[in-house]
């Protein structure tokens, strides 16, 4: 019986594996067979080679344009099957956001026949373990395609595929942008083709459905471990952005979920130096759209952090370059903010008060490979909405999904609603109700894995491994101080206007009295003596006057403005150096030791990291000659803490 049983299934397994695979052996002999394009010279007809580089090495695509036609083509790199890439997106003109880094993606190519697919490796799953584990993640959770395209040649010399890069970049431009779709592919332009040996950087100027024009950026690049970078395992007691996966090889549930901190692979170019410079800096450049009155102090809050550097032996770790658009010695112009392997600071006109510093990090690792951080107009702008702006975002920070619940059904107790105009209360209380119809009340964190760290409402973690910089606060807390400081100006201004006018009173009578005194036998020439003299003095006077006013910068006076755009950037900065928000660092001085003498020029926080307010000291009488900072000046403690784990 047994023997027959055996004997059947044996029989079945033939017929079904004949039925499988008898047509493709019947159609053609085994061994692969090469499709048919056309030929490469007759498809690259009208087109020209981009040339990036002084020497003309061979680039990482090879790009080739039609500038009458707006096309593009390009061939991938020759081992582009076993490379892995990194195509970094951002939006860089056509939004008041354009400038901030848009997804990046993780990617390599495969070819099937005649197509290439662009696929995403599975990063969030992985295993260190023993071999039956890592076989069985490898089968139970895969890559995904992204997007296919089909060859449109292939070089003849290189055997390299050759695509369209028009079909490729804005045919499929949703896939990289959200809701990204142009009006009609056909009104697209090319705006930037560079090729470099390790990266390309392409963009296109397309109407998006809207009509409006934008510029889609994208930065690709070969990307591969450094191999001397070792990732950090990250420790809940110090505050960084971190590239998380699940190590299903490990059988112990403490070690199931890695945590890597994200940060620079920075190293001494000489480890035998106590303090030595770095091997490779972390390099800045400032924007040139950044307001010449503000450059310095920009630059400033960038330098601010070397000094925690320093403390770990590292000279210089930061550089900051301005970049300059002067016709007649421009700098770093060549250079495109949106090219990953450069991380500018950002200024945009927008008439938004806000600052971010987001970074473009390696999945695997946690290393950082890009940053570039955003600042804009409007905080200093900014004014009264603040108070209906500010307050309510404030006091959302930090509840549950559980609380979040709880407020949509009671709306009388719903800060947003309370802090939000009369007018606009009936808007927001239906809008938090129909956000409440969604998973988790409508917290981001319904987007994330609990399990992983920093997935708070603005920590940035939602709906990926590698945590950036979510949503930063800091800016807009700035605008709300500076709201208040401009009140008091105007305050003051309108006492000194007074006084004025009281001292201009008091002047002209005086005149009047020494007029009657002497009577009215005095010449006229004599009284233009005295006039021409007076006028010499006077403008003596407002010389000397203006040279011991304060600059103003905007309305502000630049020590007060200065020092705080410097914090305000040293912020942003540490966010790109992996570090995420510290709000317990004011904690660490009492209001009395912040207004001592001992504290004036050092750090009066334990962090730049918090949301610092602004100092404003009152003197507490005429004697009173303390003049505290009001800003942090320089990196706190547990900055230089932070960057020395
Ligand atoms: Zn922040």
């Amino acid at each position: 019986m047994l023997t027959r049983f055996a004997a059947k299934t044996s029989i079945l397994a033939a017929i079904v594996f004949t039925t499988a695979y008898t047509p493709a052996f019947a159609q053609s002999p085994p061994g692969p067979s090469r499709p048919e394009f056309p030929p490469m010279d007759k498809v690259l007809e009208g087109f020209k080679q981009v040339v990036s580089t002084a020497d003309g090495k061979p680039s990482l695509y090879t790009l080739w344009v039609n500038n009458k036609t707006n096309q593009m083509y390009a061939e991938l790199p020759r081992n582009y099957a076993s490379m892995k890439q990194f195509i970094a997106v951002t939006v860089a003109s056509g939004e008041r956001y354009a400038g901030l880094q848009g997804n990046d993606f993780y990617v390599y190519w495969r070819r099937y026949d005649n197509r290439l697919a662009l696929i995403a490796p599975n990063v969030d799953t992985r295993s260190t373990g023993d071999a039956e584990s890592k076989s069985s993640v490898e089968r139970l959770f895969t890559d995904r395609v992204l997007l296919d395209l089909p060859i449109v040649t292939e070089n003849p010399k290189t055997k390299g595929p050759i695509i369209d890069m028009d079909a490729f970049l804005v045919g499929n431009a949703s896939s990289f942008f959200p809701g990204a779709r142009a009006m009609n592919p056909k009104l697209a332009s090319i705006k930037v083709a560079k090729a470099f040996p390790s990266n390309v950087e392409v963009s296109f100027e397309i109407a998006s459905s809207s009509g409006l024009l934008k510029e889609l950026h994208y930065s690709i690049s070969s990307i591969s471990p450094s191999p001397s970078y070792k990732p950090r395992a990250a420790d809940e007691r110090i505050g960084y952005f971190t590239t998380s996966y699940v190590d299903l090889g490990k059988y112990d549930s403490d070690e199931k979920n890695v945590r890597f901190i994200n940060r620079w692979h920075l190293e001494k170019a000489d480890p035998s130096l106590k303090m030595s410079p770095p091997k490779q800096p972390i390099v800045f450049y400032i924007e040139h759209t950044t307001p010449k009155r503000y450059r310095y102090w920009v630059k400033q809050g960038v330098l601010y952090w070397n000094k925690a550097f320093e403390n770990i032996g590292i000279r210089d770790a930061i550089e900051v370059y301005q970049q300059d658009a002067d016709s007649a010695a421009p700098k770093y112009m060549d250079l495109d903010p949106e090219d990953v392997r450069y991380n500018f600071i950002r200024w945009l006109n927008n008439d938004i008060a806000t600052a971010i510093g987001p970074s473009r990090v390696h999945p695997m690792t946690g290393e950082i490979l890009d940053a570039d951080i955003i600042l804009t107009d409007g905080w200093i702008r900014a004014y009264e909405r603040q108070f209906s702006e500010l307050l309510p975002k404030l006091a959302m920070q930090g509840h549950s999904p559980n609380t979040l619940a709880w407020l949509n059904d009671h709306p009388n107790w719903d800060p947003r609603v309370l802090l939000a105009q009369p007018t606009e209360r009936a808007r927001l209380i239906r809008e938090n109700q129909l956000a409440q119809l969604k998973p988790m009340a409508g917290h981001p964190i319904a987007n994330s894995d609990p399990s992983m760290l920093g997935d708070d409402q603005f920590d940035g973690l939602t709906g990926r491994t590698s945590q950036v910089n979510g949503l930063c606060l800091a800016a807009e807390g700035k605008a709300f101080e500076l709201a208040i400081l401009r009140m008091q100006l105007e305050l003051a201004a309108a006492t000194d206007d007074d006084d004025d006018k009281d001292k201009d009173k008091d002047d002209e009578e005086e005149e009047d009295e020494e007029k009657d005194k002497d009577g009215e036998k005095k010449e006229d020439n004599q009284k233009e003596d005295k006039d021409k003299k007076d006028d010499d003095k006077e403008e003596e006077k407002k010389k000397e006057d203006e040279k011991e006013k304060p600059q103003i910068l905007d309305g502000i006076p630049e020590d007060f403005i200065g020092p705080l755009i410097s914090d305000l950037v040293a912020h942003e900065v540490g966010h790109t150096l992996g570090l995420r928000h510290n709000f317990k660092a004011s904690t660490i001085y009492t209001l009395e030791e912040i207004n001592s003498p001992e504290l004036k020029g050092k750090p009066f926080a334990g962090s730049v990291m918090d949301y610092l307010p602004i100092n404003m000291y009152l003197p507490k009488d005429k004697e009173d000659k303390t003049e505290p900072d009001h800003t942090m000046v320089a990196v706190g403690p547990y900055d230089m803490w932070a960057i020395e784990y």
